[in-house]
């Protein structure tokens, strides 16, 4: 064990089954006597089985705004801080109170931590997908066309309830292309220039437990084993946001946000497109790394990057991004920009070479 400095960074998680039960008495724990809701306008349904199970409990429901939307827009946020305000006076004794509860994916997440940070009220997330933001003290948001990240320790929530049974409504693809999004996190924990052996072990299970759990939440029929597959991918996913939250990300993260950020690009396809070319690209500078994903894989024959697309070929995932709206002209700009303002990489960004992984991701050839 490497001697040295370690601090996680953490919220209070419950996990399991029916955990969305627990929300009163976590919220109660917060000392919340109000709850403001949020959901996108497709998970309506969610935020209003939380509405009946705070109706009758010591907290009670003072609002809900059903906008929330991918990349966390400013106006968005002060749309939601107004309609919060309508129904709680923030400088009121009252408003500590009132705890902000997402309900959803990334968006959510992103739009509570936004509110939460603004407004210093406490927030609960309850995730529906496997990004991971509930576990991160980052947040990013678009204003004029930009999105901006910055990290705060005020702005990991406070609780989180992962609750299995949530999940079982992603759609299919969404089930694969956020799963790969959540195994990004873990993988570029293993070559993080601040890793530790402690955030490496809580990656290579949680490599190990996404790639046995993604292919079975596909297979039709044995409800048993999708059942056993829903829990080891969001018990997967919760690692690989431990290990968002607590190490810098590298290339990988680098050229998503890039490519999502500046062209639009959905976000787990975009990480799904990525993954095998950025661990290409960095693969002959991290030797022991590969060999240990080589491990976490089945089906890997002892090379990580076999058992990568043999996962990524069970999956119902598209794999150019041109077939999501990028476009040709886009690749020079897209590598500009990844050089630009560079994160840390095992191997350096080389422009050239940055420019041929961009078109080959573009296009969807393989890696190499
Ligand atoms: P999302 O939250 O945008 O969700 C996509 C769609 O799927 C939405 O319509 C949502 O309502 C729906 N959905 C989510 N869960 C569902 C479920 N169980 N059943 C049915 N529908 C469901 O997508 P995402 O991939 O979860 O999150 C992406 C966003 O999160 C991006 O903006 C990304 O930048 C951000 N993110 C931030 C961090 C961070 O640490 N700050 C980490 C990961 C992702």
């Amino acid at each position: 064990m490497q001697a040295g400095w370690h601090q996680f960074n953490v919220p209070r998680v419950v996990f399991g089954r029916g955990t969305l039960n627990k929300l009163p008495e976590e919220a109660a724990l917060l000392g919340g006597k109000t709850a403001f809701l949020l959901s996108t306008p497709q998970q309506t349904d969610q935020l209003n089985v939380i509405r009946g199970l705070l109706a009758g409990s010591s907290v009670s429901v003072a609002g809900t705004f059903t906008e929330a939307t991918m990349h966390t827009p400013t106006g968005i946020t002060d749309k939601a801080i107004a309609a919060l305000n309508a129904v709680a006076t923030l400088s009121d004794n009252a408003s500590s109170s009132t705890v902000i509860v997402s309900i959803g994916g990334g968006s959510t997440i992103g739009l509570g931590k936004a509110m939460s940070i603004r407004t210093g009220l406490a927030h609960i997330c309850i995730p529906t997908s496997y990004a991971g933001s509930e576990m991160t003290p980052i947040l990013g948001e678009t204003a004029d066309g930009r999105k901006t990240t910055r990290s705060d320790p005020r702005i990991l929530p406070r609780t989180v309830l992962y609750d299995v049974d949530l999940t079982g409504s992603l759609p299919r693809t969404m089930r694969a292309t956020s799963g790969i999004n959540a195994l990004a996190h873990a993988v570029e924990a293993l070559y993080a220039q601040n890793s530790t052996p402690v955030v490496s072990a809580m990656a290579m299970e949680a490599v190990k437990s996404l790639s046995a759990s993604l292919p079975a939440l596909m297979a039709d029929g044995d409800a048993a084993a999708e059942k056993k597959a829903q829990e080891d991918a969001l018990y997967g996913a919760w690692l690989c946001g431990m290990c968002l939250g607590n190490v810098s990300m590298s290339i990988h993260h680098k050229l998503c946000h890039v490519l999502g950020g500046s062209f639009n690009l959905p976000h787990g396809e975009t990480h799904t497109a990525v993954l095998p070319h950025s661990l290409s690209y960095v693969a002959p500078k991290i030797g022991s790394v590969m060999a240990k994903l080589a491990e976490a894989f089945p089906g890997s024959n002892g090379d990580a990057m076999t058992g990568l697309n043999g996962l990524l070929a069970q999956l119902p995932v598209k794999l150019a991004l041109k077939d999501y709206g990028m476009k040709e002209e886009d690749i020079d700009k897209a590598a500009d920009i990844a050089l630009s303002q560079p994160y840390w990489s095992p191997r350096p960004l080389e422009r050239e070479a940055i420019r041929e992984v961009i078109r080959r991701i573009w296009a969807g050839e393989p890696a190499r």
